[in-house]
């Protein structure tokens, strides 16, 4: 069986989905700057299949699968917070909004207006982020990290504090 083609760094939809390609991708975390900001990990793989299609004749669609494990901050304890993805999703691209009516419900919607380019690593971004949890905690019961004196701390540092202290100073001065 032929492997299927390297998914360049710009899809273009409506060529790609005419000819109803089939791409791949193997990327490295790190390559994707917004996933890397919060991805301990950034050494492991995103791997990616996308087929391209049109849909009523004119609307040009990615179904595609999204391999990849994304290693968190648990929100609660800091410990590590392993999220494996196997993202499944069909997603169609129309010019304007009306134009997603004529779709059965199984699409994410994107209206592009006259775009026909798509960043690959944007787009593959993007559905990452959309499937991670916005505040990712174990569900199991870890413990709290911050202890009294890290509170403190933090009281401390209060911007409000600093600039009360420097006015008071300032005061002291005339
Ligand atoms: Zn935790």
């Amino acid at each position: 069986m032929e492997t299927s083609k390297q998914l360049p760094k710009t899809i273009k939809l409506f060529k790609f989905a005419r000819k109803e390609a089939s791409l791949h991708g193997d990327y490295k975390i790190a390559t994707m700057p917004r996933i890397s900001e919060i991805a301990r990990n950034t050494e492991d793989r995103v791997k990616v299949d996308l087929s391209f299609y049109l849909e009523n004749d004119k609307t040009p669609c990615i179904k595609g699968i999204i391999d990849t494990k994304i290693i968190l901050d648990c929100q609660r304890c800091l410990e590590a917070f392993p999220v494996e993805l196997k993202i499944n999703f069909n997603l169609a691209f129309v010019r304007y909004e009306d134009q997603a009516e004529e779709l059965d419900s199984g699409f994410e919607v994107y209206v592009i207006g006259e775009e026909e380019d798509l960043d690959s690593i944007d787009l593959i971004t993007d559905e990452i982020l959309l499937s991670i949890p916005m505040a990712p905690s174990h569900d199991f019961d870890c413990n709290l990290k911050i202890d009294k004196e890290e509170i403190v701390e933090e009281i401390r540092k209060n911007p409000f504090d600093v600039l009360k202290n420097i006015k008071t100073t300032d005061f002291g001065k005339e």
